[in-house]
């Protein structure tokens, strides 16, 4: 995986046990398959959504992770939202930090941050704000940029979105793609556990992620998954964690400007299609409940009405273009005859 940073770690600090367990295990898998790790992970203070969730262990974590820096020689990296977690965590000897998705909303919050690392010796990781907004994640770098940071990492981890119905949060690769042309600098990684929400997508979104360009990953990974007391479901062992990049293809950062271009281009497209198949899917089964409601009633197989509704959504949705007009004719008439043939059957 030659230059490409990974980082993994639980998602939250829960006991010392289980934070000594898990870089052990780290330790020895990564050894035995000859990678490093750039960074251990863990949330010290999380940020949850409902106040009866588990928060994190907080600032007695601290003394734990010093001991994993010092036993298994790993950088610890830990999300902070207050100054005072700054503080703590240089007094614990932790100088690596992110800043959460929740927190990169506020600029208030950001600027405050920015303004106690000035002059301090922090690396500071910035993940996506969990609202699609570019120019707020923009913002936030520059807050830190300005703040005299050197050492500086962007972390996509997903945007909120109501209709999001495969992954926890969407992807929206375009966004991180313009900030990595916005800052081409700055390392950008991907945090593909928390756009799934669930292990089995870590393979595709990290590789999608690959072929984009991304510079790294981050990965959750914990001891006992199952026992995980915050995102249980997306979390895996150390073991799996040495399979997932088994299966992964680097690509090689010596690429011409065009052969990455072309690159990012087709990954968009790969994309794009996986979206659009898993959405034709959807439809046909809509289609044949449809068929069958028409069949129990005894309604009509075909209601013109019903399909101009159709080709109007297509020509509102932008699609009237005159280079399209005629693939799109087509392509309705097509998914038109398709639907009544399946509702024949039914
Ligand atoms: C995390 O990485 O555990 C975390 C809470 O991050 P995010 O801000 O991306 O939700
Ligand atoms: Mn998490």
């Amino acid at each position: 995986m030659s230059d490409s940073i990974l980082i993994a770690g639980p998602c939250a600090a829960e006991s010392k046990e289980q934070l000594l367990k898990t870089a052990s295990q780290l330790a020895v898998s990564l050894a035995l398959s000859g990678r490093k790790l750039d960074y251990f992970r863990t949330g010290v203070w999380k940020p949850r959504s409902q106040p009866k969730e588990f928060k994190g262990a907080g600032k007695k974590a601290l003394d734990w992770l010093k001991q994993v820096q010092a036993i298994y020689g790993f950088t610890v990296c830990v999300e902070v939202a207050k100054p005072e977690h700054l503080d703590l965590c240089e007094r614990a000897g932790i100088k690596s930090v992110w800043i959460g998705s929740r927190t990169v909303v506020n600029p208030f919050v950001v600027q405050e941050l920015a303004d106690a690392v000035r002059g301090r010796d922090f690396t500071v990781m910035v993940k996506n704000p969990i609202i699609p907004d570019l120019k707020l994640w923009i913002g936030s770098i520059e807050r830190f940029m300005n703040a005299g940071v050197t050492n500086l990492l962007a972390i996509h981890r997903g945007f909120a979105q109501q209709n999001e119905n495969i992954f926890r949060y969407s992807p929206i690769w375009e966004i991180p793609i313009e900030l990595k042309v916005h800052f081409p600098d700055i390392p950008l990684l991907c945090d593909p556990s928390h756009i799934a929400g669930d292990k089995i997508y870590l393979q595709q979104l990290s590789q999608i992620a690959l072929d984009f360009g991304f510079n790294g990953l981050m990965i959750e990974t914990h001891c006992t998954p199952l026992d995980a007391l915050s995102d249980s479901k997306q979390q895996i062992t150390p073991g799996e964690l040495i399979t997932l990049l088994d299966s992964l293809t680097f690509k090689s950062s010596i690429t011409s400007p065009a052969e990455d271009d072309l690159r990012k281009q087709r990954t968009m497209i790969a994309n794009l299609d996986e979206q659009i198949s898993q959405l034709l899917a959807k439809r046909m089964s809509i289609v044949d409940i449809i068929g069958k409601i028409k069949n129990e009633n005894n309604l009509p197989l075909v209601q013109p009405q019903q399909f101009n509704k159709v080709v109007k959504t297509y020509i509102d949705n932008g699609l009237r273009d005159e280079n399209y007009s005629q693939f799109i004719e087509k392509f309705l008439e097509l998914m038109h005859q398709s639907s009544i043939q399946r509702q024949k059957k039914v």
